[in-house]
């Protein structure tokens, strides 16, 4: 497959899964530009397509297939990479699928440009490395909230999860490393900072610095002006933690924190470390430190042996507590993991039915949670304008949209919320500036 000359060529990425994922194809898109690629939208042609991959669920796997299809489409004579977690997990599965010619895993993903040049068809690279590759939300990303990868790999063994098997086991940036990412990244001009990992509320860097002493340093860097933290583990949200966090004065009122289910049944069969019990008493301390906070949760449906009583204590535990963003999976049978091996698998049908109740209660709570901000000012950093109105996020996580002729991209303003809207699934607020 011949690469055309220096200055025409093209790379298309797709993304799939976590924000690790996108913050890794940021610093690898980075790497293609950094060698004359352009980098083009996914679906047009390109000499290059990088399809950085997932594989939590079913879903994400003939997600990823697809892509490969439609990649063979619009770039016949392109090198498709099929890098990631999927890589990882089914190289042996890829490499019967016509037209890929790079399966890299977690890894070795980052290795791309030593690969690029061979010629062989179904190439495989998966070994796995215990180093810390780094990555960060890049211009090329064109976003204005950035990703800051600081942790990669898990060390715990929920039953269900495949994601210690694809990333390996925990490793860390180092303080110093992470402090010279975030000022990089705020002299691009990026005022917000979302700290990314898998499983981030067990950084520990190789001198022994915890979660709460990388917060400190970034947030005392006076061009980052918003800091969040992507999803952190229940049992790891210590008091510690909340305290650090609302002295910086940048910490936005959110939190993702994990549920997956609402049945004490259920955590102890999927090894989660934390009870229904904790984590409601752990939703009220974090509301007392932050009493705006917006809260998602990732919950899982259909995982084997739930009944319809074990459901409807998850459909409770999320209908009577603070939650307001759900991220709802339906339970995915993953090669290896204990889980797979249980009895008692669910139906699909039924895993469907419980996906639809628990999203249709998510949209309702999302819209009342919404609704209570009308008549309120708050903070927005202004991401782009979509026909004449300027969008973006409040500190709550709520996308909010303004009618400005004042050019507002990457700004932070104060609004005045006027109005709630709600149309299909999307929730958002409208206002003007205060
Ligand atoms: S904490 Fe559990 S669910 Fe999360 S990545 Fe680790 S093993 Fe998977």
């Amino acid at each position: 497959m011949e690469i055309s000359s220096l200055s025409s060529k093209k790379v298309s990425f797709h993304t799939l899964g976590c924000r690790l994922n996108f913050s890794e194809s940021g610093a690898i898109a980075q790497g293609f530009v950094d060698r004359g690629y352009e980098v083009v939208e996914f679906g047009t042609s390109a000499d290059v397509v990088f399809l950085n991959t997932c594989t939590v669920t079913d879903g994400a796997d003939s997600a990823c297939r697809n892509l490969i299809r439609k990649a063979q489409v619009s770039s016949p004579e392109a090198k498709i990479v099929v890098a990631g977690c999927y890589a990882q997990m089914e190289a042996e599965k890829l490499k019967t699928m016509q037209g890929v010619d790079l399966i890299l895993g977690t890894s070795e993903k980052y290795k791309v440009f030593d690969y690029l040049d061979s010629e062989k068809e179904h190439e495989v690279h998966i070994d796995k490395s215990s180093e810390f590759w780094g990555a960060a939300t890049t211009l090329a990303d064109s976003r204005t909230r950035a990703f800051l990868k600081i942790q990669d790999g898990c060390n715990y063994v929920c039953s269900f999860c495949i994601i210690p098997f694809a990333r390996g086991r925990s490793r860390t940036i180092t303080v110093a490393d992470a402090l010279v990412e975030a000022k990089a990244l705020a002299a691009k001009g990026f005022k917000e900072i979302v700290l990314t990992g898998v499983n981030i509320g067990e950084y520990e860097s190789i001198s022994g610095e915890r979660l709460t002493d990388l917060v400190k340093r970034i947030a005392d860097i006076p061009e980052v002006m918003r800091l969040r933290l992507g999803s952190v583990e229940p049992n790891t949200v210590t008091r510690e933690l909340l305290e650090t966090l609302k002295a910086t004065g940048k910490y936005q009122d959110h939190f993702h924190i994990p549920l997956q289910s609402g049945s004490d049944q259920i955590l102890t069969s999927m090894r989660r470390k934390y009870t229904t019990a904790h984590y409601k008493d752990l939703l009220a301390e974090v509301q007392s430190f932050f009493p705006e906070a917006a809260f998602g949760a990732d919950v899982i449906v259909g995982y084997p042996g739930e009944t319809e009583e074990q459901f409807l204590e998850t459909f409770n535990l999320l209908r009577t507590q603070p939650l307001t963003h759900f991220h709802v999976f339906p339970y995915s049978k993953r090669k290896g993991t204990t889980a797979a091996k249980l009895e008692n698998q669910i139906q699909s049908s039924v895993k469907k039915d419980r996906v639809r109740t628990l999203v249709m209660l998510g949209d309702a709570k999302l819209a009342d949670f919404a609704a209570n901000r009308v008549g309120q000012t708050t903070e927005v950093l202004f991401e782009n304008e979509v026909d004449g109105f300027w969008e973006g996020y409040s500190s709550n996580f709520l996308r909010v949209r303004v009618r400005s002729g004042e050019l507002l991209k990457n700004e932070i303003r104060r609004i005045r919320i006027e109005g709630h809207h709600q149309a299909m699934r999307s929730t958002w607020l409208s206002g003007s500036l205060a």
